[in-house]
């Protein structure tokens, strides 16, 4: 048996990447971690766009690890804004003293099973051996490649939201096309309309946008949760998406009209997430209680938006409302309203070319200096896959997932020993609050390795076929599959189309894997290292 220069490799210093850290020096085991940015935080490192924040609620988008950590740490707003976010990961790397043992600047490119160890090898050319080897790559860390013939060509700046530039970007007086509104492209859209002299929004999918009613945080609100943070916790944990509230269990169908728009009032004026979830139970389960959703959205748009034509294109009609991520806004409908805003419904009129002076539609040339991209993610498999992993008898991951990815449970993956996916597809994941579910697999994990004390593990294929199997038929019985989403890899030319997280609930599937721990990690095969 080989000596391995660390116990556990760790790749990515975002949220899942620094508490598996700390966790793992808690078992006495040595690690190291991996990061290809130059700081902690991950998508709150990269995604520094103007706009971004949190969609979850500060007080519940935060660890629960730690009680000192919890009362300590002081949130500004309902939901945090990036810097703040970032602020928070760089008090945690500090705080636990995380960065002695983290890498920056530094991407793992090869991760190859030999027998009974992980041979690693980061793009600087370090090799290094481990006993274990932990992906906390991030689930939308990859950004999709931008699929718009000519986009080299532009020839102003070329801004993507998920890698903006760290001294920020001046539009003032600028002409600025921005393509995708997805909840980056929602967030970023009324901030870069503050400054620019004229924005073009492209559009291509209208999606259902939520107002997030974000607000100052008071000290009372604050206090109150500081002190039954436990309760709440636990709350969150128990549910379905990590997030409180308590969903409904009464249909859309059952009550009359006028009942159903007062509900929905609620939920509107309540902002947030979950506020449509908290009317009614069956909105995500059958078309009809979804159409009534859908319909009121729709005519919210047309009671912001002035110009009739736009307000139509605004309003989402090729999928169901939940299918994508919904997206939360502030003041984004009403910035269809500014003089010196417009957009353009690609659905009518697509994008031919970008072109060195601006973007080409069939239509029209429209000037710009500045282009902005919020197209997206090669969401859930991206970054792992980005990897060439590499298992038993030299099988490439890339090859075992080229149909799709198979998991046990998120977490293993039959044919690669000792190695972890944190958030991996087939788990809740993207579908909850995700410090929730990040905490739920590091703890399960650190667990897993105090209890193998050095011995091998690996997903049983069976196992694992069964669970795969089991996160498709849960899913088929949603409306998941009526819309083109990433949470199924829709939005990226060519990849297999597989819905990627899994929806039976955080509260339900955290049991699941709780159990498969107390039956002596039942599924997977636990063997003495040779
Ligand atoms: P990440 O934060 O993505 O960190 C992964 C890290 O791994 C990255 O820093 C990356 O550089 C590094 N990495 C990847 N591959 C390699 C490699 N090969 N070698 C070295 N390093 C590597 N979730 C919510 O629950 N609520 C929200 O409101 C919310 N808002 C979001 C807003 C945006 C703009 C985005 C993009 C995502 C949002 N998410 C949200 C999801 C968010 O990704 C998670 O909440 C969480 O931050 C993920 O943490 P992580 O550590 O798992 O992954
Ligand atoms: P996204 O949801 O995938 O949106 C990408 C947008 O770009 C879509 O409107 C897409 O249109 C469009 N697009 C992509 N390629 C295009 C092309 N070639 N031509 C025209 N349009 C194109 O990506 P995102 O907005 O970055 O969000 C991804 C996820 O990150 C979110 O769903 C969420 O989970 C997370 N996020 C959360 C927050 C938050 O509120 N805290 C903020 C940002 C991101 P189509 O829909 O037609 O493909």
């Amino acid at each position: 048996m080989l000596m391995a220069d660390t116990d556990v490799v760790i790749v990515g210093a975002g949220f899942a990447g620094l508490y598996q850290l700390h966790r793992v020096r808690g078992l006495g085991l040595r690690a190291r971690v991996f990061e290809a940015g130059s700081g902690v935080g991950g998508t709150w490192y990269w995604n520094r766009y103007p706009g971004a924040r949190c969609d979850v609620e500060s007080l519940e988008y935060s660890f629960s690890f730690s009680p000192e950590l919890e009362q300590e740490w002081e949130w500004t707003e309902r939901y945090p804004a990036q810097p703040e976010i970032l602020r928070y990961a760089e008090h945690v790397a500090d705080r636990f003293d995380l960065r002695r043992d983290i890498t920056f600047d530094t991407r793992v490119t090869h991760a190859t099973w030999r027998d009974d160890h992980w041979e690693i090898r980061t793009g600087g050319g370090e090799e290094l051996t481990a006993t274990y080897c932990i992906f906390a790559t991030g689930c939308l860390s990859v950004p999709k490649e931008p699929d718009l013939p000519g986009v080299e060509s532009f020839a102003g700046p070329t801004y993507f939201t998920s890698r903006w530039p760290h001294e920020g970007v001046d539009f003032t007086g600028r002409r600025v096309a921005v393509i995708g509104t997805g909840s980056s492209g929602v967030q970023s859209i009324p901030v870069i309309a503050g400054q620019a002299a004229a924005l073009t929004v492209y559009q291509r999918t209208a999606n259902y946008v939520v107002p997030a009613r974000n607000a100052p945080l008071d000290a009372a609100t604050q206090d109150a949760r500081k002190a039954e943070y436990p309760t709440y916790r636990k709350l969150a944990r128990e549910s379905l998406a990590g997030l409180l509230g308590t969903p409904s269990e009464v249909s859309a169908l059952s009550v009359t009209p006028e009942e159903r728009t007062a509900a929905f009032d609620q939920a509107w004026e309540r902002g947030g997430l979950g506020s449509f979830r908290q009317s009614f139970g069956d909105l995500g389960l059958t078309l009809e209680a979804n159409d009534t959703v859908a319909e009121y959205i729709r005519g919210r748009i047309r009671g912001i938006v002035a110009d009739p034509e736009t307000a139509d294109a605004l309003g989402p009609k090729d999928h169901p409302f939940g299918t994508k991520r919904p997206c939360l806004d502030t003041g984004y409908f009403e910035t269809y309203n500014l003089p010196h805003v417009r957009l353009v419904d690609l659905r009518k009129t697509p994008i031919v070319a970008i072109e060195p002076t601006g973007v080409r539609t069939t239509d029209e040339l429209v000037e710009v200096d500045d282009l902005v991209l919020a197209t997206g993610f090669d969401a859930m498999t991206g970054a792992l896959l980005a990897v060439d992993v590499r298992g038993r008898d030299g099988v490439r991951l890339r090859d075992v997932w080229a149909e799709g990815p198979s998991t046990y449970l998120g977490l293993g993956i039959a044919g690669f020993p000792n190695l972890f996916t944190i958030t991996g597809p087939g788990s809740p994941s993207v579908l909850s609050n995700m410090l929730v579910s990040i905490e739920q697999h590091v703890d399960w994990i650190t667990d897993c390795l105090a209890a193998l004390a050095g011995r091998t593990i690996e997903a049983d294929e069976q196992a694992q076929e069964r669970w795969t199997a089991h996160v498709a038929e849960v899913g088929a019985q949603t409306l998941m599959h009526h819309a083109n989403s990433w949470y199924l890899g829709a939005n990226v030319p060519g990849k297999p189309r597989v819905l990627l997280p899994y929806v039976g609930g955080v509260g339900p599937y955290r049991q699941i894997c709780d159990d498969v721990a107390a039956k002596g990690y039942e599924g997977f095969r636990l063997t003495e290292t040779a």
